[in-house]
């Protein structure tokens, strides 16, 4: 039995996402005037993220976060509580004022590989049936964030138990897709 804790929406068990999923709301953790977001899509990617950007709820060691895209995502009520985090980064943040939470993260920058997608974190979400976390990127991240690396192969070892494969950038499939768009900006892109 393990006693890492890695985000609440994993550590009981991980709900499945439910075919035919188009969708739903994300509301900030304020009482009262929640900000809330319409997505009108399923996510995709969802994750596990150990960076020290994504936004975690109280106490957890990583971040839960998916993408969908920019145009299926719109701001529904309370959107004057947004506020950027940091707007030089390469995902502009925009989280609540009062209460902290990221409801969406966006790619402004045209040339990325990821321009075209928002980054959501859905356990924001009071419906079920999302895209489920499949794997965990940024692990070895946590350690920026005060973890002790001595905890780091039990940390691994319960992402695996979970079935989140554990890597230390993003996956093989979203780092090839970066690569990829790389390569065609280089033009040494081969087809096969
Ligand atoms: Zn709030
Ligand atoms: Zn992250």
């Amino acid at each position: 039995m393990s006693t890492v804790s890695i985000h609440p929406a994993v550590d009981n068990g991980i709900a499945p996402e439910q075919a035919g999923f188009a969708g739903g709301t994300l509301q900030c953790l304020c009482q009262h005037d929640k900000v809330e977001v319409k997505i009108e899509a399923q996510t995709l990617h969802n994750h596990a993220c150990g960076c020290s950007q994504c936004w975690k709820p109280d106490g957890a060691l990583f971040a839960v976060i998916a993408v969908v895209p920019s145009n299926k995502v719109s701001v529904v009520a309370h959107g004057e509580k947004l506020k950027i985090i940091d707007d030089s980064a390469t995902i502009q943040r925009h989280a609540c004022k009062d209460c902290g939470a990221h409801l969406f993260g966006r790619i402004e920058n045209k040339e990325h590989a990821f321009y075209g997608l928002d980054f959501v974190h859905t356990e924001l979400s009071p419906q079920r049936g999302w895209s489920a976390p499949g794997f965990a990127a940024f692990v070895s991240s946590v350690i920026e964030s005060g973890t002790s690396p001595s905890r780091m192969s039990a940390i691994r070892g319960r992402l695996q138990e979970l079935g989140l494969t554990p890597y230390d950038c993003l996956s093989p499939a979203l780092m090839d897709a970066l690569s990829t768009h790389a390569a065609k900006q280089k033009g040494t892109y081969r087809e096969a």
